[in-house]
């Protein structure tokens, strides 16, 4: 049981003085002498940065793995019905790869998440290889994560990351193609030149918060191989001898996840949800709970959740000032999640008082200070930042660049899809 947490003193907080973030960032972040943060620095690059050379060296890279006798893939590419899996296939296309898609079904899956995976794959008319790990196992775990870790979210954030590799590596498919590097976009863990690349080791220490599958079984004894070996990275040897490698689009393509889902929209399709605790309508629209319960386990032990995550990346674009960015952040955050039912009964919780109790217990006590039996008082990352200016005209804005298109749906509060075929 991790869930303790050190006492922060807050005076050594400290915050950007262009985004959001702050020096509590789980994947680490720094700030140079006029206190903006690594992660707005790089962004920065993506003004400066030669894109159409970018893009040149993008296709000499790949241009050696194209099959010859069109007789295999070119690559395997990660897809899901949500965040840039439309943009990714789309470059994908563009480059003239012949993609190898594979998905790994997380259950809880929107009606518009399988829609958009069906539109996926009849838009582009590619081969797409799904991964149902037995329902009882991943059940199993997500239970055991949720009470170790605080996170149920476990086996999709390994599933998804390591089946592409294991595609990879059965059918020797070399190249594993991916979208943004999420620590070179949220903290500017790398720059865009060090043309990162996929390790074993920051799935580990980031994506899955330095749990690898082997652990969760040397934890306790509640979980066995049997229920663990579908999420076990491929060994180095596998690896070395097929020569795979997972390149990130992100290092040769200007990133800017609003205009690229708008363009997927009009060319594809694309559909969008609003969700209850974010403006963003295009980002984890496949699924109930990471933009929902999720994303507010995240507020309650980091202290900011996924719209601190989405307006630091709309200031970075410049396209809302940071008094507005905090403002929706506020809007949003201590929104309450909207699909606990759903996931009570999946997991086969007795109820809301024990999914509360779990929840409650996920709270980190620098942010969160209990009143009363079940009554909290937040005082997390946000309330730290002062702000004093007129965001009037915020709601418009925000209103304007995340437009409800004709294609938008609002998740009807029915059941996860487990398997679903879609349109
Ligand atoms: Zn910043």
């Amino acid at each position: 049981m991790k869930l303790q947490n050190e006492i922060i003193d807050k005076k050594k907080i400290k915050f950007c003085k262009r985004c959001l973030y702050s020096n509590l960032h789980p994947l680490g972040i720094t700030f140079n002498n006029e206190g903006i943060c690594s992660g707005c620095e790089i962004h920065e690059e993506k003004d400066k940065l030669d894109w159409d050379f970018k893009w040149n060296k993008l296709k000499k890279i790949i241009h050696p793995y194209k099959s010859k006798l069109n007789k295999n893939y070119d690559c395997v590419v990660p897809v899901t019905g949500g965040q840039d899996s439309y943009y990714i296939v789309h470059l994908v296309k563009k480059l003239g790869l012949k993609p190898l898609l594979v998905t790994y079904n997380k259950y809880f899956n929107t009606k518009t998440g399988i829609d958009n995976l069906a539109n996926l794959r009849i838009q582009f008319d590619y081969d797409i290889l799904y991964q149902n790990i037995n329902p009882n196992s991943v059940k199993k775990i997500a239970r055991h994560t949720f009470m170790e870790e605080g996170n149920f979210y476990w086996p999709i954030l390994a599933g998804h990351t390591v089946f592409p590799v294991q595609i990879a590596s059965k059918y020797k498919i070399p190249l594993i193609i991916w979208g943004a590097h999420q620590g070179l976009e949220q903290v500017g863990m790398f720059s865009h030149n060090h043309e990162i690349e996929m390790t074993r080791r920051y799935r580990e220490d980031h994506d899955l918060f330095g749990l690898e599958a082997q652990s969760l079984i040397s934890i306790n004894n509640i979980l066995k191989e049997e229920d663990i070996f579908q999420y076990q990275y491929p060994s180095d040897s596998e690896i070395n001898s097929v020569g795979i490698r997972g390149i990130y689009l992100g290092n040769y393509v200007r990133w800017d996840p609003l205009n690229q889902h708008k363009e997927m929209v009009k060319k594809y399709k694309y559909k969008s949800i609003k969700f209850n605790r974010t403006f963003d309508i295009y980002d984890y629209v496949d699924c109930y709970n990471y933009m929902d319960l999720h994303d507010y386990l995240k507020l309650c032990k980091h202290g900011y959740s996924k719209v601190t995550d989405h307006a630091s990346r709309e200031i970075r674009h410049k396209r809302i000032t940071r008094d507005e960015g905090l403002y929706l952040v506020k809007k949003y955050e201590l929104n309450k999640p909207v699909y606990k039912e759903l996931f009570i009964e999946w997991l086969g919780l007795s109820g809301q008082k024990s999914l509360n109790y779990l929840i409650n217990r996920t709270k980190n006590k620098n942010f969160w200070t209990e009143n009363n039996i079940d009554n909290w008082k937040f005082k997390g990352l946000s309330s730290l930042i002062k702000t004093n200016k007129n965001v009037n005209n915020i709601e418009k804005k925000i209103g304007k660049l995340f437009k409800s298109t004709k294609s938008i749906q609002r998740v009807n509060k029915s059941k996860y899809i487990i398997f679903g075929k879609g349109l």
